[in-house]
């Protein structure tokens, strides 16, 4: 029996899903401590690899900066692909690890670009796994292994080396990619 799209839930990461935070965030450290440093040199998730003359707090500071979240910008194709997922039906959530210090101004990013999304339908959860969900989007490796959904991992130069195929998760490059990917999953299920 084919599901309908108001039977299947997807969960969307937000940060450098919708979003190009990891840029925005070597913009910033590069501004303030000159550390040379670009989105495409991070190899590895933990950004204190990345920055090792940096500090623990010097690192994570913009985080909880409204400031900084003013120069974080949207994904413009998640915007249209989004939006294109609620209006074929699907029970959309953005889903994201957030600290309780900056839902507000998670949040704030979120309705700035996205304001088709209402709060009830963004989730802050720092263990993915035990969201009962048909499909999650995520750059993060840690979030997509285990969990019951299936898995789509959004390239991005921290995850390059992640062999996406040993766990059973597909890659994609684009939203483009994405949305087409969405579909291939649920009409081979
Ligand atoms: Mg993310």
């Amino acid at each position: 029996m084919t599901r309908e799209p108001q039977d299947i839930t997807i969960l969307i990461d937000v940060d450098d899903v919708i979003n190009n935070l990891c840029e925005a965030w070597c913009n910033w450290l590069d501004k303030k401590y000159k550390t040379g440093v670009k989105y495409t040199d991070i190899k590895e998730w933990d950004m204190r690899v990345t920055f090792p003359l940096l500090t623990a707090d010097e690192i994570y500071a913009p985080l909880l900066d409204e400031e900084f979240w003013h120069t974080v910008n949207p994904n413009v194709d998640a915007i249209k692909y989004v939006y294109q997922l609620m209006q074929d039906g699907y029970n959309i959530y953005l889903c994201t690890t957030t600290n309780y210090k900056n839902v507000k101004i998670k949040f704030e990013f979120i309705q700035r670009y996205f304001p088709y999304i209402t709060w009830n339908h963004v989730v802050v959860c720092s263990r993915k796994q035990i969201i009962n969900a048909d499909i999650l989007i995520d750059d993060a490796p840690h979030n997509l292994i285990g969990g019951k959904y299936q898995k789509i991992l959004m390239s991005q130069p921290h995850n390059e080396s992640f062999d996406n195929k040993a766990y059973g998760i597909h890659r994609v490059n684009s939203w483009e990619e994405c949305y087409d990917t969405i579909h291939s999953i649920i009409f081979s299920a």
